[in-house]
């Protein structure tokens, strides 16, 4: 990922053009990809603009409009929920990473250190301070989830912010100082009153809202009666395949690991019933 220091009017390219947290797309919902003269699209071409990485061949480019409002023609803006929902996983990640970058330009003007006016380094994502050479990168939020099985069932709880009625696996965000192990076992324990052991890696997903990095562990029910943090949760309680609640959608890792949970204990009890 870099900075480009001039956009080229006839290079083929993937277009993530970003207003506001928002994406760019065409009217059929898939994103520009031509030259910018075919597009033929009217814009401040001095505005911050990023090579994020290929996709089929082309490279994929950020161009964050900032305070330009504009509206080209035939296609309209979209959150990045709806992007997420909308593409499979290559092309999720770079809209994501479009956003996170386009988050990081709008929110890193000015120094934190001594509120000069902040410079794009052109060989890497970062800005620096012309007066007292602070650096800053994009801000990556770690978070971690994690699915807790008890005798083939999982964990799910309704969070306080989730009116829908959707139950998903717990999760908190790292403190300073913290390994992530350590961040599994203080948020099952704060959130529910639980002990778990034995906790291991399940995988990752960027979470661009705005800058998170959730991190998937799966551990195993240690001891304890579930006690929900009131300020969080409004129910909670263990579930299988025959009696699940409404749970997050596809493209989450939290659907990822709930399936692959209720998988495992589907094998499980199949491999009992063989015997
Ligand atoms: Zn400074």
């Amino acid at each position: 990922m870099k900075k480009i220091k001039k956009l080229s009017e006839t290079r083929q390219a993937w277009w993530f053009f970003c207003h506001e947290d928002q994406l760019w797309l065409l009217s059929d919902n898939s994103f520009p990809m031509a030259s910018l003269e075919a597009l033929g699209y009217d814009f401040d071409r001095q505005c911050p603009s990023y090579l994020l990485d290929y996709y089929q061949g082309k490279p994929c480019i950020l161009v964050d409009l900032q305070h330009q409002g504009v509206q080209f023609q035939s296609g309209q803006w979209h959150d990045m929920r709806s992007v997420l929902n909308l593409f499979a996983q290559e092309l999720a990640l770079i809209a994501g990473r479009a956003c996170q970058v386009a988050h990081f330009i709008r929110t890193h003007q000015f120094c934190g250190q001594c509120g000069e006016r902040m410079l794009s380094i052109t060989w890497e994502v970062a800005k620096q301070c012309k007066s007292c050479g602070h650096r800053a990168y994009p801000r990556l939020s770690p978070a971690v989830i994690m699915a807790i099985v008890k005798d083939g069932d999982v964990l799910l709880a309704q969070n306080k912010r989730n009116k829908g009625g959707i139950h998903s696996i717990l999760a908190g965000f790292v403190e300073a100082g913290e390994s992530l192990e350590q961040c599994v076992s203080r948020e099952v324990f704060e959130e529910v009153g639980l002990k778990i052991k034995n906790i291991s890696y399940f995988g990752s997903q960027p979470w661009p809202f705005p800058h998170n990095m959730m991190i998937g562990f799966i551990a195993d029910y240690a001891g304890g009666e579930i006690k929900l943090e009131p300020n969080e949760l409004i129910a909670g309680g263990w579930y299988n395949a025959s009696n699940l609640p409404e749970i997050p959608g596809p493209h989450t890792i939290a659907r990822e690991m709930i399936d692959h949970v209720l998988e495992l204990n589907q094998q499980t009890t199949e491999q009992i019933d063989l015997r």
